[in-house]
């Protein structure tokens, strides 16, 4: 039996209550759960700041003192407390939101309080919201321990005596019970040749380090293991897939690719284009599904890799389906295959939510009988009752938008899952790329088609609004189209419905029929009217597009030039970025600008400063990962966020390149972990993810 599987209400001082309260608050149930539960920071006695010391806005502070007038706001709810906090030097307010019954009894006049928290600027003085409390016992600095572990709690565990301290206790009986029993998991070769604490060391250093060397060596230990058996995973899954999954081979290049090439191809392609395609075609030969992405900054011509594939997937006798975020883009696929497929005779139809009944009952008959060839449309054709008679390929457009549930949807629609090809405009970050993705094979169209201009980006406050209105006629009497895009955030839609519609008002005042004319396009809208307005601005007969974020993703117009984003400190970087990748796709200069007030935030200002700095998606990316975060990023959340104990896919960009290395140098050397010296590896491998892996279908 394993020791560290018993259960924790049979620790010492645990006991059925305290032990179904961690159940039930914090998933702990086992030893080995309560020995992963790691300290959050760690209390340094031997720093402690003063009041006066406090003088930069987001930096935490450790201070010791007292409580006093405490007072509560709201009525007859109380919605906030705030109290002062003083030492021997100076007073700081704090404040708190949330637990406020816990609170209000916390704090005991003249006695003294251990706090820490994050100073931050309102009405221009410090305060700490939220932070944390410790009473303050100047014994604990001379009982050696310098550093102590501090684990988060709930309120409910507070309110029934269980607070960090007497957590921190329990862990403390845990791991000098057990720790000398912790398994090594990692293969003994790689803890030598990376010179890794062993496991048992990690985590008796990580819940009780006698300095911070300590901390610093089993955190990176435990970072490390947990990263190696997340690569291992992908690598394990990703060589089952490629030996496994049979899918249909597209063995020719027939008629329609061959006469599209030769005889309709608009342009000439990029070397990048040409490359990709190439790229995409060994796959398809290969009898293995195809999954694949392929990453190309907005404008790249994406598209055109796209419907060649798909004449590959006809030329072999089989459908294609191309799938696209919105209906706008959807419609403009389908106008874009109208255009380039002429007199090719390929049949192909448009789905989507707004098809109309009759009409979408004859698409989806002719798609089960096969008359339909290609089939464009939105989330519409992942539903149960769209029906294939032999569908080889998917393509899903904007990836970003869609969640790999919905890639595999189209997976149960045949015998053979089809070959996949995911495309995307955001650019994936390095540590994204070996995580969430790191079971797609990539492709890159890393060249814009020639005779490009980078768009040049202005940033400009709302007083010189003037000039931009002036910018705008220029632009517009040279013959070029406009789009203006205010942001539209679902919490605060009204409010943003409302500046749009304002915005639009002020828009006409300075743009006046019958000079100027103008569209409008919003989610609210119905789809017809959305796409109505849409074409008259492709079409050229409006000069300025004024729309909420609906045009993000893909709508191709060359012949506007300028892209003019309200209130741009509400959008993220990502979105900027999407956003003024809609003009500069002709050969004219284009702009872009971006509109603020002066109050920003040090991060909205960040944003603005790297908008005007660099065209380049990678850069952008990248810099959007470092203000947000992978969780906030788009895409990762969708694709369903891998939570880590300890690894952090953000920080960790060094330890994830290592350990996919040794991961896959472990799989080549023993592909299905059966030396003797691999057995415990293999055996934590199965039990961390669930069903037994069965290793001989990649030996
Ligand atoms: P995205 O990758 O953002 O989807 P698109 O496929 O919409 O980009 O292409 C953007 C524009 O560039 C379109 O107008 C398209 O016709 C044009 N384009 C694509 N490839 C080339 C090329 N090789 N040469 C010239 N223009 C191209
Ligand atoms: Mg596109």
């Amino acid at each position: 039996m394993d020791l560290l599987q018993t259960k924790i209400e049979y620790l010492k001082g645990v006991g059925p209550k305290r032990a179904e309260l961690l159940n039930k608050e914090l998933g702990i149930f086992t030893f080995h759960d309560l020995l992963d539960y790691f300290p959050f920071r760690y209390i340094d006695r031997s720093q402690i700041h003063k009041v006066r010391q406090i003088c930069d806005d987001n930096v935490y502070y450790q201070l010791v003192g007292t409580v006093s007038n405490m007072q509560t706001f709201g009525n007859p709810r109380v919605t906030r407390i705030t109290a002062i906090f003083t030492d021997d030097t100076g007073s700081i307010e704090l404040v708190w939101f949330k637990g406020l019954k816990w609170i209000k009894n916390r704090f005991q006049p003249g006695k003294k309080y251990l706090i820490f928290g994050k100073a931050s600027v309102f009405n221009n003085r410090f305060n700490f919201t939220h932070p944390d409390v410790e009473d303050y016992n100047p014994a604990d600095s001379l009982a050696g321990e310098a550093l102590q572990g501090v684990y988060n709690t709930t309120e409910k565990m507070k309110n029934a005596g269980l607070g960090t301290k007497q957590l921190a206790k329990i862990i403390k009986t845990c791991v000098l019970q057990v720790w000398n029993m912790i398994p090594e998991v990692l293969p003994n070769s790689l803890v030598l040749q990376d010179r890794l604490l062993s496991r048992k060391e990690a985590y008796y250093k990580i819940h009780l380090p006698s300095n911070s060397n300590d901390i610093k060596r089993a955190t990176t230990r435990l970072k490390y293991e947990e990263h190696f058996f997340f690569q291992l995973r992908l690598s394990v899954h990703k060589k089952d897939r490629q030996i496994n999954t049979r899918s249909v081979v597209f063995q020719q290049v027939g008629d329609y690719f061959n006469t599209f090439y030769k005889e309709h191809l608009p342009f000439p392609l990029t070397d990048a284009q040409k490359r990709v395609v190439k790229e995409i075609r060994a796959d398809l030969k290969s009898g293995h599904q195809m999954n694949r992405l392929l990453q190309g900054d907005v404008g790249s011509g994406k598209t055109i890799v796209a419907l060649m594939i798909m004449l590959l997937a006809l030329d072999n006798g089989y459908q294609a389906a191309l799938m696209a975020p919105t209906e706008i883009l959807a419609t403009q696929h389908l106008e874009t295959l109208r255009t380039q497929l002429e007199d090719m005779n390929v049949r192909f139809a448009l789905l989507t939510g707004s098809t109309k009944a009759s009409e979408r009952k004859q698409i989806l008959a002719d798609l089960a009988k096969g008359d339909l060839q290609i089939i464009i449309g939105t989330h519409a054709l992942i539903e149960d009752t769209v029906v294939f008679k032999n569908l080889g390929l998917c393509i899903i457009d904007e990836q970003h938008r869609f969640g790999v549930a919905q890639r595999a949807s189209f997976w149960d629609k045949t015998t053979f899952p089809p070959h996949t090809l995911v495309m995307t405009a955001t650019p994936i970050p390095r540590t994204l790329a070996m995580t969430q993705y790191g079971d797609l094979d990539v492709s890159k169209i890393d060249e814009l088609p020639p005779g490009r201009k980078p768009v040049k980006t202005a940033h400009v406050f709302q007083e010189q609004r003037l000039a931009v209105i002036g910018f705008m006629k220029k632009q517009i009497a040279e013959g070029h189209q406009i789009y203006v895009v205010y942001p539209l955030i679902k919490e605060s839609e009204k409010m943003d419905l409302i500046n749009l519609q304002e915005g639009y008002e002020a828009m006409a005042r300075d743009f006046p029929e019958p000079d100027y004319h103008i569209s409008v396009v919003h989610g609210q809208m119905k789809a017809e009217d959305k796409d109505w307005e849409m074409q008259r601005f492709v079409r050229g007969e409006t000069h300025i597009m004024i729309a909420t974020t609906v045009i993000e993703v893909g709508v191709n117009v060359p012949n506007a030039s300028v892209m003019i984003i309200e209130n741009a400190n509400r959008f993220g970087l990502s979105q900027l970025h999407q956003l003024r990748g809609r003009v500069g796709r002709g050969a004219e200069q284009s702009y872009c600008v971006l509109i603020t007030d002066h109050k920003l935030t040090g991060e909205g200002k960040k944003r603005m400063e790297t908008m005007v700095r660099t065209n380049d998606g990678f850069e952008i990316a990248e810099a959007d990962l470092q203000l947000r975060g992978p969780g906030e990023t788009q895409g990762t959340r969708q694709s369903g966020m891998i939570e880590m104990k300890i690894g952090d896919f953000q920080h960790d960009e060094p330890i994830i390149r290592h350990t996919r290395k040794m991961a896959n140098l472990l799989l080549d050397t023993d592909p299905t972990l059966s030396k003797p010296e691999h057995y415990a590896t293999k055996q934590y491998f199965s039990q961390q993810f669930g069903r037994d892996f069965d290793w001989s279908r990649i030996g």
